[in-house]
């Protein structure tokens, strides 16, 4: 049995290890010391024995420190998203505030950004035009996680933007999706002149064609006679962007079938802010 002084502390493990290891070491280094000349001969009589004969390996250097661990990721059970009507009603909500001029900027505070930094849940996604007018958190009066949101110009559905809403219906709880159109769009203004066969010169190289080809279908489906034709086509674009999310995407469709999601179109006019739902898929 081993006596131990009862006013002494209790040396810890990890000292004990760290005590060890460091006498250890100082043995290391000890026998790697050769005496100079190199050490002698075993009998005395065979010339020295170059240094490195009895050089130990020296020892390894410690492993570098392990990188930090990752920031801690909070994984968001699935939970029943909000109410359709509700996300519908706290959109209308903003826009009135916002169309009004008397907007409330919220959820834009440190205490929010720590919030949903970790976890979002926004309640509704937006597709909207890639117009510099048309920014969905400023025209609904929302903030930081309160809306999911995909631009392109035109507003179209290509396979990465179904992608996209999919992800925010299925991953985050989404259960509203609008499409917003916007009054004097661009991108179906310049799907109207291509249609006529008045291309701009300066769109010759550019991509710009794979939207116009996008849109076409809505341009096509304005009624001859239509005293404005852009702000038809504009209206339609919105609307069969909203059932191409729904035709084309069976994990939504079987969610507005099962009144889970609300997919609508709707406009945004340019000069009075206002925000208006039209066609749609609902
Ligand atoms: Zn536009």
């Amino acid at each position: 049995m081993t006596y131990r002084n009862p006013r002494l502390p209790i040396p810890s493990r990890r000292a004990l290890v760290m005590g060890f290891g460091a006498a250890l070491l100082a043995a290391g280094a000890a026998l790697a010391e050769d005496p100079p000349g190199g050490a002698p001969s075993l009998d005395g009589q065979s010339p020295p024995r170059p240094k490195h004969y009895f050089r130990r390996p020296k020892p390894k250097a410690p492993p570098p420190p392990a990188p930090p661990a990752p920031p801690a990721t909070v994984h968001v059970e699935p939970v029943p998203g909000m109410d359709p009507e509700l996300a519908m009603a706290r959109l209308m909500e903003g826009n009135g505030r916002y169309a009004a001029g008397f907007s409330a900027h919220p959820h834009m505070d440190m205490i929010r950004r720590a919030d949903v930094a970790v976890a979002q849940r926004p309640i509704a996604s937006i597709v909207a035009c890639a117009d510099s007018r048309v920014a969905p958190e400023l025209i609904f009066d929302q903030g930081l996680g309160d809306l999911f949101v995909t631009r392109v110009a035109g507003n179209v559905i290509d396979d990465a933007v179904l992608a996209s809403l999919e992800y925010s219906v299925i991953h985050l709880g989404s259960t509203l999706i609008m499409v917003v159109g916007h009054e004097r769009c661009g991108a179906v203004k310049a799907t109207i002149d291509a249609l006529d066969g008045r291309p701009a010169d300066e769109d010759r190289g550019t991509l710009i064609s794979v939207l116009a080809n996008l849109i076409a279908p809505a341009v096509r489906a304005v009624p001859a006679g239509v005293p404005d034709r852009l702000e038809a086509a504009i209206s339609l674009n919105a609307a069969y962007s909203a059932a191409d999310i729904f035709s084309r995407s069976a994990p939504l469709r079987a969610r507005v079938l099962a009144g889970q999601l609300k997919i609508v179109a709707a406009r945004y006019d340019l000069d009075d802010g206002k925000v208006t739902p039209a066609l749609g898929k609902s």
